[in-house]
């Protein structure tokens, strides 16, 4: 599957959760610092054959992104930000996954969520204050990749 993953407050957080140990690289290029469980999660989907991409409100751009992950040794597959969103998506909406063909979208907004509902679109909703997101997604993914699989 293609699965989504927003940046701020998903992610990114200067002080909402606990953080990865800087990296060599991530020192040296003075990349941001992601989320604590976020390497062994990505790992762990990598080893699913899921592709991982990033979907973000931010302007921040696709390169900085891109090695941000590569720096801890996640690469990410694709990046939407929202130079991209504007460009592709004519819809009222803060994110469309469909539109890049991504079967869940992972995010802390619950205005994500209700948009999912709205448009049709499959989201995990994570808090930032959850210590237990890794297994969360990655129980929540389990179920979505088994009723993918059983629709076919
Ligand atoms: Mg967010």
């Amino acid at each position: 599957m293609k699965i989504s993953f927003d940046l701020d407050d998903t992610i990114i957080s200067i002080n909402k959760f606990s953080l990865e140990k800087e990296s060599f690289w991530s020192k040296i290029i003075g990349a941001e610092r992601i989320r604590l469980g976020t390497i062994k999660l990505f790992k762990e989907l990598r080893t699913q054959n899921h592709q991982i991409y990033v979907y973000t409100t931010s302007y921040r751009s696709k390169v900085r992104i891109k090695l941000m992950f590569l720096c801890y040794g996640i690469p990410v597959d694709f990046v939407i930000n929202q130079y991209l969103h504007e460009k592709r998506i004519i819809k009222n909406v803060s994110k469309f996954p469909p539109e890049f063909d991504i079967d869940v979208h992972i995010d802390d907004s619950l205005g994500v969520e209700m948009e999912g509902k709205k448009f049709g679109f499959k989201t995990i909703i994570v808090s930032a204050n959850d210590e237990n997101w890794v297994n969360e997604i990655l129980e929540k993914i389990d179920i979505v990749t088994t009723s993918k699989s059983s629709m076919v």
